[in-house]
């Protein structure tokens, strides 16, 4: 079976995420597609939501779609969530399976820092996807310069819908008491408005 693994602070899911994880999962034959959020992401910041409020918001969002799940993998492991080790998890729970890795171009940037970049490759192949601010030509030529081709011939890329959304932007909105509606599942916005998520400044 393939299977996606789509990691993310998800600070909240938003509609971008969803429509990343459609498209790969079509174009690319995926049979899954697990969101993984983060615990302690390593190189960024700290969210601003606890790590049980991002799994239920992903968990809230996925509803209603049987390909979709999540994973409370990374929230449960002490210290820095490492992708490779998560990998590892999952490729030894599901020894069969083929793992698809879905990273956005801003992340893929970044992806020679990555923890044991090069060896997260023994685990799974690489989904670059599209986002508007990064063209793909940007992370085909980054990739190029960062890896061996023996290396690059495990990634793909794929242009996907440009939906110009963020979770910073959604945050954002939410502390101008501005609305998110069509930005994030609406049972997502029903979930931040009960527990009163992100309107602190
Ligand atoms: P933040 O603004 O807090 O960083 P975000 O919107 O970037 O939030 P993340 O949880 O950081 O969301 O992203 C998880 C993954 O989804 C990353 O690989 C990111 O590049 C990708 N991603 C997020 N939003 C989009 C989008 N609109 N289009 C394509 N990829 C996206
Ligand atoms: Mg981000």
């Amino acid at each position: 079976m393939r299977i996606g693994v789509f990691g993310g602070t998800f600070d909240p899911v938003h509609l971008g995420h969803l429509r990343v994880a459609e498209e790969v999962a079509e174009c690319c034959q995926l049979e899954r597609v697990i969101f993984i959020p983060s615990g302690i992401p390593p190189h960024r910041r700290q969210p601003e939501t606890s790590a049980a409020h991002r799994l239920n918001m992903v968990r809230c969002a996925i509803s209603g779609n049987a390909n979709f799940s999540t994973s409370p993998v990374e929230l449960q492991r002490p210290g820095k969530s490492y992708t490779i080790d998560t990998l590892i998890k999952l490729s030894q729970a599901h020894p069969k399976d083929e793992f698809y890795l879905i990273i956005g171009a801003d992340q893929m940037l970044k992806l020679k820092k990555w923890y044991q970049s090069e060896q997260l490759f023994e685990y799974c192949r690489i989904v670059a996807v599209s986002r508007p601010g990064t063209p793909l030509q940007a992370i085909q030529a980054k990739m190029a310069a960062d890896f061996p081709a023996s290396i690059l011939s495990l990634i793909s890329f794929f242009r996907v819908s440009a939906l110009d959304i963020s979770s910073t932007k959604i945050r954002k909105k939410i502390r101008h008491q501005k609305s998110v509606r069509y930005l994030v599942p609406k049972k997502v916005s029903q979930y931040i408005e009960l527990y009163h998520l992100y309107q602190k400044d």
